[in-house]
């Protein structure tokens, strides 16, 4: 029986657990996955956490914690610094094997491997072959293992474009996924009648059901057609991009402020929701540009910030009201509605 190395299901998970499943399996590892994220990991998680880390990385820890229960060999954590040529992931990322080995005492071994594309050379990169060699002295198996898993990472790519959720592709295929469907939006769309909203955010909130509170369903139960910023692609966000006046140098950040331009440059959606983790470095800047961007275009935009405390009860009041507000501006034309809760006739009003 091959090793059985332990993946949590959070923070990059939702972006390549794809990639390394296709890796590890095809070189006869088993995978096990921490359960889905609920209020006794994420419990664990701030028990562990110091008091100023972002909900993402203490729901990562209440993840470890649950996978030390099930026996693993290992623990998969990679140390993710750039994925991409000139642009780094948050800080955090960067540290998390050494401060989950710190937070938690007494967990099965990491197995930690540096992702850094700036140093990629060559079509395997020697990361990866290092960790292959954990498993098999066969480079041939290694190689192709490798190819698998970045085909079968681009294909996952294209099936997010597409408005597939990550966990509906890991485990059902294409065929029985469900999608948000991204269809071609146009200002001039014939689809009058439906609401479109930009949803905006890292992958780990906007699809970690319990951190989110399930808010894709319930938009959807709304009425409303969600468009991700998971669902632009590269030329769309770097045309969203154009907007500012400096490069953007985290890859997320990068993200969710080209998708949240491309998306107010077009004006294919009658508003957008800002999710944000508390306690977040990055989002407190990123998220800040938007929202006032959003403000001077006049489009409304909502920032629910989303930690521990976050009562359910208060986010559905909230889109509620949200999403009555934009039926309003949109159905009776009434465009002169207040966005931001001041009103347009007021002097001092800056929009
Ligand atoms: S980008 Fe923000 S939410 Fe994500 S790990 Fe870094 S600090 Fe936490």
């Amino acid at each position: 029986m091959g090793l059985k190395i332990g993946i949590p299901r959070a923070l990059l998970y939702y972006d390549y657990f794809l990639l390394w499943n296709t890796f590890l399996e095809s070189l006869g590892v088993e995978i096990v996955l921490s359960q889905k994220t609920n209020k006794d990991i994420v419990n664990n998680g701030i028990k562990s956490a110091v008091e100023e880390t972002c909900l993402p990385v203490k729901v990562f820890l209440g993840h470890v914690h649950n996978l030390a229960q099930k026996k693993v060999d290992y623990l998969f954590i990679p140390r993710y610094i750039s994925v991409e040529p000139r642009r780094f992931l948050c800080p955090k990322f960067m540290g998390l094997p050494y401060m989950i080995k710190h937070l938690i005492p007494g967990i099965p071994p990491v197995l930690n491997v540096d992702i850094d594309m700036r140093k990629q050379k060559g079509e395997l990169p020697v990361e990866m072959y290092r960790l292959g060699r954990l498993f098999t002295f066969n480079p041939w198996k290694i190689r192709m293992a490798y190819r698998l898993a970045r085909e079968n990472q681009k294909s996952f790519k294209k099936m997010m474009l597409q408005g597939f959720l990550p966990e509906e592709v890991f485990f059902n295929g294409t065929e029985k996924s469900k999608a948000l469907k991204r269809t071609v939006l146009k200002e001039n769309d014939q689809d009058r009648n439906v609401l479109r909203i930009g949803l905006i955010g890292h992958s780990y909130n906007l699809y970690d059901k319990y951190i989110n509170m399930n808010i894709l369903e319930k938009l959807q139960e709304m009425g409303v057609q969600i468009i991700t910023s998971k669902m632009f692609s590269e030329a769309e966000v770097n045309s969203g991009l154009k907007k500012l006046q400096k490069d953007i140098f985290w890859t997320f950040g990068k993200e969710t402020i080209g998708s949240a331009f491309y998306l107010l440059e077009e004006r294919i959606t009658h508003g957008i929701i800002l999710l944000v983790s508390f306690a977040c470095g990055p989002d407190s800047i990123i998220m800040d540009l938007i929202d006032r961007a959003y403000k001077r275009a006049g489009i409304p935009c909502l920032t629910l910030v989303l930690d521990e405390h976050s009562a359910e009860g208060g986010v559905i009041t909230r889109l509620e009201a949200f999403i009555e507000m934009l039926k309003w501006r949109k159905q009776k034309n009434e465009g002169y509605f207040s966005t931001h809760g001041k009103p347009v006739d007021c002097p001092e009003s800056p929009f």
